[in-house]
């Protein structure tokens, strides 16, 4: 049995590896084009099990190709990081829309089982707190290049459905919801790993805005084992799941607790949004989601609350070499 994970080097994708190693006995087939993903996410890999392909989802041909020869896909490549997609709004655009396209299109072939990967950024400034999978979705302007973003991934999501309503697909769309853990890099903005490297740097820490904007930070380890069961169970085929843990917080209580697990000195200073990223930036205020649907489905949740998430993330950090 061979499995596809396209943006199999990328921070989700490469715990994702290294969980379908683990827990089943399944050749894995990465496709990334190192973009965004790393080879040092899977430096650690020592298995014959893994074949990695550096192209572009972007390619019809060769994403048929790799499809032809899966079992399951799961396609987790994707423009990411909201300062990268608004610098980058077309390339971003073009990855999301057209790699899903070619996913969808070559996995319909033969009805191969196929996970996509959509985001918490679909309900954009919905204030609905908590999301559910079926609540509205509400957004700005199309001059704010966040929103294309979120457009292209409820087009994404749209996609699935429809292949799975017409011509059988059996597919499961899983809306992350700030996924977090080790690996992740702060280079596209991410907070939790940006707080971390400043605190043990000891720069001050910096919030965007005034920091009561709340997130619900899901460990990438809980993220990847539920994307996995989901697939795995015919009950979610045809259906959109949030996949984020209960119990969000806000930035300032992060940076604060960020500050306290590693016993730094560091300062908390806080930054106009409008410097941060630009001038047309919105941002949401609170993003939590309802797991209600996951619960119901596969009777677990997210485990790891935020304290394990950054110790995990400062363990890691502290033990290995910088690649920002
Ligand atoms: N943020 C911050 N400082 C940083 C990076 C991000 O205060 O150095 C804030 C950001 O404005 C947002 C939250 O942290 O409110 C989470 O940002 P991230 O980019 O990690 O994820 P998002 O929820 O925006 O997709």
């Amino acid at each position: 049995m061979t499995v596809l994970v396209t943006g199999g080097a990328g921070f989700i994708g490469s715990h994702l590896v290294d969980h379908l190693l683990t827990e089943t006995d399944e050749n894995i087939t990465i496709l990334d084009n190192f973009s965004t993903g790393s080879d040092s996410n899977l430096s650690h890999l020592e298995t014959d099990r893994v074949d990695t392909v550096d192209g572009d989802i972007r390619d019809a041909s060769l994403v048929a190709d790799l499809i032809a020869d899966a079992d399951t896909v799961y396609h987790l490549a994707a423009a990411v990081g909201v300062k990268r997609i608004v610098e980058n709004p077309l390339d971003s655009l073009r990855t999301n829309l057209e790699g899903t396209k070619n996913v969808l299109e070559a996995a319909a072939q033969d009805a191969t089982p196929t996970f996509i990967a959509s985001s918490s950024e679909v309900y954009g400034k919905s204030e609905a707190i908590p999301f559910a999978e079926d609540d509205d979705r509400v957004y700005g302007s199309t001059a704010s290049p966040r929103w294309g973003y979120a457009t292209a991934k409820a087009a994404d999501e749209f996609l699935a459905v429809g292949f799975q309503k017409e011509h059988g697909l059996p597919v499961v769309v899983g809306r992350y919801f700030n996924i977090v853990g080790p690996r992740q890099t702060g280079q596209y903005g991410m907070v939790i790993p940006t707080f971390v490297k400043q605190a043990l740097a000891g720069d001050d820490l910096t919030v965007y805005g005034d920091g009561t904007q709340i997130r619900s930070f899901t460990h990438v380890a809980d993220a990847v084992s539920i994307t996995h069961e989901l697939l795995s169970t015919p009950a979610a085929h045809g259906e959109v799941f949030n996949i984020g843990a209960p119990g969000p917080t806000s930035i300032n209580n992060l940076a604060k607790r960020v500050i306290e697990l590693t016993d730094s000195d560091s300062a908390i200073t806080h930054i106009p949004f409008e410097e941060a990223y630009d001038e047309d930036f919105e941002e949401p205020d609170a993003r939590e989601p309802d797991i209600s649907k996951l619960r119901a489905t596969i009777g677990r949740e997210p485990e790891a609350d935020l304290d394990r998430i950054l110790r995990d993330v400062i363990a890691n950090r502290t033990d290995r070499v910088s690649i920002e």
